[in-house]
């Protein structure tokens, strides 16, 4: 593939930018990647793994003369960045982020940014439960969505450059609004996290009582929250603060839902309880067809624990 920017800024070297410093760097898509994070560890790990061509002490040092400047911070880190490097900017560039929330990162970015600028918000819809510069891949975007939630006016060109970059790293675009964006990602990452941190939770109490039954009976079905559960605490401390609204709106129709089946059992309902698992079964066979997981059994994990 040809190159799509010249010069990209990564601002913050962890899953997501070494991530997309490895994928742009096996399709040739920048002329030069410059990088820059707040430690000193992480800005030498990301020179020698070799993700970044440069790595500058100063956010405001890593953006100058790029094209394409790229925040990849906590999202409560997204305005103090975008603070530092605005008067740095090159007249005519586009910055994006990847914040896994959309309304609070355009009001706390957007206002810093000088006209000339471009900014264009988005988000890949793409994870593992591993962070800082030696966690990311270069196929962790194939296939994956990266949603961008650019302002009306922005410019068309600038838009569909940057759509070109995630295509070209293997994800599937799409547009849409910045609040109907948390919304969506409330129902579909932010409640689910939340409810596999609560459910882990509660086995740890339980752990006090059972002890070690709780680690050692894990593979049927516990297993999958604990993975969910050890996703990173700053990163998901963040998300909650910021979309406050969409996750409390879906956390209060869940907790309706699961008196509905706390009821079902305690009538010994049976028929409730069928047809509500009948209807999420054919949710997850939407999800496969949509290419989005494996139906492999166990998740298509190769191990399988005895
Ligand atoms: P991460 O692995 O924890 O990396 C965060 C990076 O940001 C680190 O390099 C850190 O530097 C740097 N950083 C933090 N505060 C900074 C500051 N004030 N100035 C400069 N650098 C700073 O995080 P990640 O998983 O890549 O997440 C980054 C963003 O992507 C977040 O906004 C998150 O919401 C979003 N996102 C995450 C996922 C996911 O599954 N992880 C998926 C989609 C989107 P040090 O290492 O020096 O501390």
């Amino acid at each position: 593939m040809s190159v799509i920017y010249d010069r990209v800024a990564l601002i913050g070297l962890g899953l997501i930018a070494s991530s997309m410093g490895h994928a742009m760097k096996r399709h040739g898509l920048a002329g030069h990647v410059a990088g820059h994070a707040k430690s000193e560890a992480t800005r030498s790990a990301a020179l020698e793994i070799g993700f970044c061509q440069s790595v500058h002490a100063t956010a405001a040092e890593a953006v100058r003369d790029a094209d394409l400047v790229v925040l990849a911070v906590p999202v409560g880190a997204m305005g103090e960045v975008a603070a530092a490097i605005a008067p740095y900017l090159k007249p005519g560039a586009t910055v994006t982020d990847v914040g896994s929330v959309k309304q609070a990162v355009v009001a706390e970015v957007a206002p810093h940014l000088p006209a000339g600028v471009q900014f264009i918000p988005g988000h890949p819809l793409a994870g593992t439960e591993h962070s800082g510069p030696h966690s990311g891949f270069a196929s962790l975007f194939e296939n994956r969505w990266c949603i961008l939630t650019p302002p009306a006016a922005a410019d068309p060109h600038a838009v569909a450059r940057l759509r070109a970059l995630w295509e070209a790293m293997g994800a599937n675009v799409d547009e849409m609004d910045a609040a109907h964006h948390d919304l969506v990602l409330a129902v579909v990452s932010h409640t689910p996290h939340l409810i596999a941190y609560t459910m882990v939770g509660v086995a740890d109490h339980l752990g006090q009582v059972t002890e070690s039954e709780v680690i050692k009976y894990s593979a049927s079905g516990f297993r999958d929250f604990t993975r969910i559960a050890a996703s990173d605490p700053t990163m998901w401390r963040d998300v909650f603060l910021t979309n406050k609204e969409a996750t409390l709106d879906i956390l209060g129709r869940f907790t309706e839902e699961l008196f509905v089946l706390q009821r079902a059992i305690r009538m010994g309902d049976g028929q409730a309880l069928f047809d509500y698992f009948t209807r999420t079964r054919a949710i997850r066979r939407g999800v496969i067809e949509a290419g989005q997981d494996t139906a492999a059994p166990d998740f298509g994990r190769t191990k399988v624990d005895p």
